[in-house]
């Protein structure tokens, strides 16, 4: 083979090889997860959680306890190691094989010895390979060095805080499955550090041994500790096994790069960086060119899974990724929108593997694109700020920690800038102090995101101390007015708030709605005598205090100051889709039957999404039945109503309710005013819910399905639009097929018809091609014994040789098997103008051919690079006749 195995390749060596131990093999779930307890997918087993637990593992109406993936994951705790270690991505593909309640540890270490050892797989150096066990795990020791062979000076045994997976589970948590894990690593030889692998032991930090595969025992079931803290590992009713292997990781090593930005994936995104930057990838600096490549792949990703950037949830770390690219790049000069331009590689390089990125190209590009632009918007309110603080200072003096902190956090703005336009005044920047302000914050996230907080203002939820619950009036109001009772900014009670700078702004009463529930905060303006600012989020604390953020774009704004707030237009669409999202799941369980539950949902302006439970794809029947019962409740114009009640009455009186959830004494109750009928059924709907809803069903307007996936296991996720949406994206359709069918002179209702009649013309115009390149390669061989080809005595071996003008790939393998067939001899070697094979009978392979081996020196001296297997091998070269020429003294 030519080269070392491209990313793409070894993924699908990995999926190959795990089909052929019996293994199921699923494309990738979504980065989005449905589950509400984790943001994002960030391991391959996350989405058979249930199979873990004893769910029947059954995937699209197959049966299978053996599943194998490469799976799209975020890892968000990674993000700021990412440029830093050179081993962390905060997008990776994981491959995996999972089983459930199927084979066990025997198999799976085994098998990840044969795949990564034998020369049919990865032919990695067993020599090279180390790994980690639990401590207490002698099961593991023993296949290491009893079964696969493994010295024992090359295992380490840790405790559960490296091997065991979630780390830390027995004590700390989450519940669910886990288990002892064992790690492999690669050692990648002294050109990356002269440690050994004992001091590993103590270090546990190794540019040179590399974590590439961990292999996960998931036998236990955690639930909640005693009282006294003991752990609670209960055996789950049958032993998984979860791997996972970092293809990033993998590809390093196999292509034996320096780190994964050298890899085939990511060094094209790098060097357009520099490109474009006009900045060389070497040096310090050269950080923020890795921070670029990586971010944009992870950033098109999750966008094109459904992500949006916002300021909360999900669409908060998407744009907190996108920011700190947006930085990066800002450092390397770049003063104009500019990321977007990468999405194409990204596309480029994963799109064949992740159909997803292709389709959604010009969305990723037209998101990426805005944030960039309100990015440096954000930026340039940094600098009058910083200029403001700077020109009141004298030269010599020094910038507080805690001030340059502010402008990082407030307006996304660099240290490295803060000291480079500081210094032009001749002022320094406090840098401990800002480092220390920088972990104060990052140790406030954290504790937030621990105990599930959201990452309020970095998590200093003492700055809203006091505060009353805001009067929530947008059920019914879209305007209202409220006084200003508080002002936060990067942490800190503010008094009064300058045009062009952004904070959180606490009202005495809103109109606008909180995120929650699925539905998005709400947006808008709002309004005071000699200013107005936009409101570009709205969340809320879990006491009901509402925060808006707040750009304020003229006047200034203060604590005290009545205020008129104006939700914006996006409200209708807004209301339209939660209303819809409510039929969608009344109609989804009439038409697929009451095992429908809700796993999630998102309702914005543009779309809504709803996850849930269900073992198969809708089928197109499925699909138009659904959005026909919605559109008989949209023209019975039914009132939509809602009303608060006790709990107990909700229940009685049959309102949905989304499983697992824990609700307050009094709920909320939104009901449709009518029912409709479908198949004997008479459907109706009513939920808890605390979203916001038009207030009859004829607002709703048009509804249509767009797509209908798998995120989970045995979970689907659709989206939908309503209103003029949906309309608008009819005829976005219709122009697309009215477009296509115009290239092809026949009409949209022709386009079937005409595609098929192609299909076959090119089939058959394939086959003749194919007949007519068989013709030439035989005429070339001279008949059927290959009379044109030159037979000689090599090495003890009858060699045939041949060239074929015009014969490539497929081709030239099938005119290597004909002439190994028809001559008579043991070994052939064809070439065609790019190519190389070599082929040997079995005979000659027992008598020590090696066609791998002669391929190899064969492709050296025709300026290539190949290797095989001692029966067939095949190279790409340069020059074909030089290779040929070799073949006397190659053996
Ligand atoms: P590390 O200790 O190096 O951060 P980990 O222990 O977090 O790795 P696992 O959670 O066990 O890794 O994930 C399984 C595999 O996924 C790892 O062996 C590695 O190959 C890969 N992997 C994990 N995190 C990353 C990352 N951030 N970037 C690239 N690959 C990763
Ligand atoms: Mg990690």
């Amino acid at each position: 083979m030519t080269g070392p195995l491209s990313t793409a390749q070894i993924r699908e060596k990995y999926l190959q090889f795990f089909e052929s131990k019996g293994h199921l093999r699923l494309p990738s779930y979504s980065t989005v997860a449905p589950d509400p307890t984790t943001l994002f997918t960030v391991a391959g087993m996350q989405p058979f959680k249930e199979q873990f637990m004893g769910a029947p593992a059954v995937f699209d109406g197959v049966a299978n306890r053996r599943v194998t993936t490469a799976q799209k994951c975020l890892r968000i705790g990674d993000i700021e190691n990412v440029g830093r270690t050179l081993r962390h991505c905060s997008l990776l593909e994981m491959l995996g094989n999972f089983s459930f309640g199927d084979y066990f540890k025997q198999e799976s270490l085994t098998w990840a010895w044969e795949f990564l050892t034998s020369p049919e797989w990865l032919g990695l150096d067993r020599a090279r390979l180390y790994v980690t066990i639990y401590e207490e795990d002698e099961e593991a020791f023993r296949i290491w060095t009893e079964v696969n062979g493994l010295p024992a000076d090359h295992i380490l045994r840790f405790g559960a805080d490296e091997n065991f997976w979630p780390a830390d589970a027995p004590k700390e948590g989450p519940n669910g499955p886990c288990g002892p894990c064992s790690e492999i690593f690669y050692d990648r030889g002294p050109k990356y550090g002269n440690d050994t692998w004992a001091e590993y032991a103590e270090t546990r930090e190794s540019a040179r041994f590399l974590e590439i595969w961990n292999n996960v025992f998931p036998q236990f079931d955690r639930q909640d500790p005693l009282p006294d803290g003991t752990p609670v590992l209960k055996d789950l009713p049958f032993k998984n096994i979860d791997t996972g292997m970092g293809l990033e990781r993998i590809a390093t090593v196999v292509q034996d790069v320096y780190d994964f930005y050298s890899n085939d994936v990511f060094a094209p995104i790098v060097a357009r960086v520099a490109e474009m930057s006009g900045q060389a990838y070497e040096g310090p600096q050269s950080v923020s060119h890795r921070v670029v490549a990586e971010h944009i792949r992870s950033v098109s990703m999750v966008i094109a899974d459904g992500s949006v950037p916002s300021n909360t949830g999900r669409g908060y770390v998407v744009r907190k990724i996108l920011r700190r690219a947006c930085r990066h790049a800002y450092l390397l000069g770049l003063r104009e929108p500019s990321l977007f331009k990468l999405v194409a590689i990204v596309v480029d390089r994963m799109g064949d593997a992740y159909p997803e990125l292709r389709e959604n190209l010009a969305k990723v590009e037209a998101t990426v694109r805005a944030e960039e632009e309100s990015f440096l918007r954000t930026l340039e309110g940094g600098i009058q700020r910083l200029g403001k603080l700077l020109s009141g200072m004298e030269r010599g003096a020094t910038l507080s920690g805690n001030d340059a902190f502010v402008l990082y956090d407030t307006y996304g703005f660099p240290v490295d800038l803060t000291k480079e336009i500081a210094e032009e005044y001749g002022i320094s920047v406090d840098e401990a102090g800002y480092a220390e302000s920088l972990e104060n914050a990052q140790n406030l996230a954290r504790a937030g995101s621990k105990y599930g907080k959201s990452e309020l203002f970095g998590g200093n939820m003492e700055a809203l101390d006091g505060l009353s619950p805001t009067v929530f009036v947008g059920y019914d109001d879209l305007q209202a007015e409220g006084e200003v009772v508080a002002l936060v900014g990067a942490g800190e009670r503010l008094k009064h708030l300058p045009a062009g700078s952004e904070a959180t702004v606490v009202l005495s009463r809103t109109p606008f709605y909180a995120e929650g529930g699925g539905e998005v905060g709400d947006t808008g303006r709002i309004e005071w005598d000699g200013g107005a600012g936009v409101v570009r989020d709205t969340r809320k604390t879990p006491q009901g205090v509402f925060l808006h953020d707040v750009l304020v774009e003229s006047g200034e704004l203060k604590e005290g100051l009545n205020v008129r707030a104006v939700v914006s237009g996006e409200r209708q669409a807004i209301q339209r889709h939660h209303t819809a999202t409510h039929l969608l799941q009344s109609a989804l369980r009439a038409v697929l039957g009451s095992g429908v539950q809700q796993k999630g949902s998102l309702v914005a302006a543009d779309r809504l999404r709803f996850d849930f439970s269900h073992g198969a794809a809708l089928s197109a029947d499925e699909i138009a039945a659904v959005e026909t019962l919605v559109s008989r409740w949209v023209s019975a114009n039914f009132t939509v109503t809602w009303q608060e009640m006790p709990i107990a009455d909700a229940k009685a009186a049959g309102a949905t309710a989304l499983f697992g959830e824990k609700y307050g004494e009094t709920v909320r109750v939104v009901r449709v005013g009518g029912s409709v009928e479908y198949a004997g059924q008479t459907v109706s709907s009513m939920e808890l819910c605390g979203g916001a809803h038009v207030t009859r069903t004829g607002d709703i307007g048009a509804f249509v399905i767009l797509s209908d996936e798998n995120v989970a296991a045995g979970v689907r996720r659709v989206e939908a639009l309503a209103g003029e949406q949906a309309t608008a994206w009819v005829r976005d359709r219709l122009n697309a097929a009215a477009r296509a069918a115009a290239l092809l002179n026949t009409s949209p209702d022709g386009l079937e018809a005409r595609v098929t009649g192609l299909q076959t013309q090119l089939k058959a115009a394939e086959k003749e091609t194919a007949a007519v390149r068989r013709q030439l390669a035989e005429a070339q061989m001279g008949g059927g014994a290959g009379g044109a080809a030159q037979t000689r005595e090599l090495g003890g071996f009858r060699v045939a040789t041949l060239k074929l003008a015009g014969i490539e790939g497929n081709d030239l393998r099938a005119a290597a098997d004909k002439l190994l067939d028809q001559s008579g001899a043991d070994m052939v070697v064809l070439a065609g103008d790019k190519g190389l094979v070599v082929k040997a009978t079995r005979d000659a392979v027992t008598r020590g051919a090696h066609a791998g081996q002669l391929i190899g020196k064969l492709a050296a001296a025709g300026g290539g690079k190949g290797g095989g297997r001692p029966d067939m091998a095949q190279a790409g070269v340069t020059d074909a006749d030089a290779a040929l020429g070799a073949l006397d003294t190659a053996f």
